[in-house]
């Protein structure tokens, strides 16, 4: 925890008192190790970065005075397709993907993708709220990225991704493509990615007639988890 990420009901009495408990509060004072007076990183969700200084240090609480002063790093201009991975996976990639500055995420049904996989709590909202908040602490940020679920590809290629790429370039990673990955496009991007068994070739083509290139790292299968941050790396 790089950064403590404040939420509003953090925040008491005048508007920069901060009370927290539980998990943050642990963390504050076995990992950072504060003092009374030491100051702290933090932000607060979906607003500015600052300092804390601590006032009240107790076994169960942590108070301080926060001054917020300076916007969060710009974000990426990519919006991430990726076709719902296990929920092991998930927690990984959205950990990795908010910290690399993702802020726009499609979790999306394939042909490959395990029903069973749509039914597990971290799809729910604080779920996928918890995995995020731990990317944004990691990075230093405080914005957190919006995820949509798509449970029907066909459709949604169809019929809304046409308007998502209109002003951005699509790719697709397919460790088979001809293409490789080209390197800091810069641009609004959309990207997307498959499931541990692949896009198949169907896919490929109803993305491909939508505007994206099939573009690969190499013949390398990498797992999802690490797919993600390579290809953003790559690209941005
Ligand atoms: N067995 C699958 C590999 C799936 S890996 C296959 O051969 O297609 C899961 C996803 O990660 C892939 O669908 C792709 O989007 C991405 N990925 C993994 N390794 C890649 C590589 N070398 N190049 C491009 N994309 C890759």
């Amino acid at each position: 925890m790089n950064v403590v990420v404040l939420q509003d009901d953090d925040f008491v009495g005048s508007g920069s008192r901060v009370r927290l408990t539980g998990r943050r509060a642990e963390h504050i004072r076995q990992v950072h190790r504060v003092q009374l007076d030491d100051e702290l990183r933090v932000g607060r969700l979906n607003g500015d970065l600052g300092t804390a200084r601590i006032t009240v240090l107790t076994d169960d609480a942590v108070e301080m005075n926060v001054t917020l002063d300076c916007p969060p790093p710009p974000a990426l201009p990519v919006t991430l397709l990726l076709a719902l991975p296990r929920p092991k996976t998930l927690k990984k990639v959205l950990q990795a993907a908010t910290a690399m500055g993702v802020k726009d995420i499609v979790l999306m049904k394939t042909w490959r993708v395990e029903k069973s996989f749509w039914d597990s709590p971290v799809l729910q909202e604080s779920g996928l709220r918890e995995q995020m908040l731990l990317g944004l602490e990691q990075a230093g940020d405080t914005i957190l990225p919006r995820v949509t679920l798509r449970r029907r590809f066909k459709p949604f290629v169809e019929d809304e991704l046409p308007a998502l790429i209109r002003n951005a370039r699509g790719f697709v990673a397919h460790p088979v493509a001809s293409s490789p990955c080209p390197r800091a496009v810069g641009g609004p991007v959309v990207l997307a990615v498959g499931p541990e068994g692949g896009f198949i070739p169907y896919e490929i083509e109803l993305l491909a007639a939508c505007g994206f290139e099939a573009v690969s790292l190499g013949t390398r299968r990498l797992r999802v988890e690490h797919a993600v941050p390579a290809l953003l790396a790559r690209l941005f």
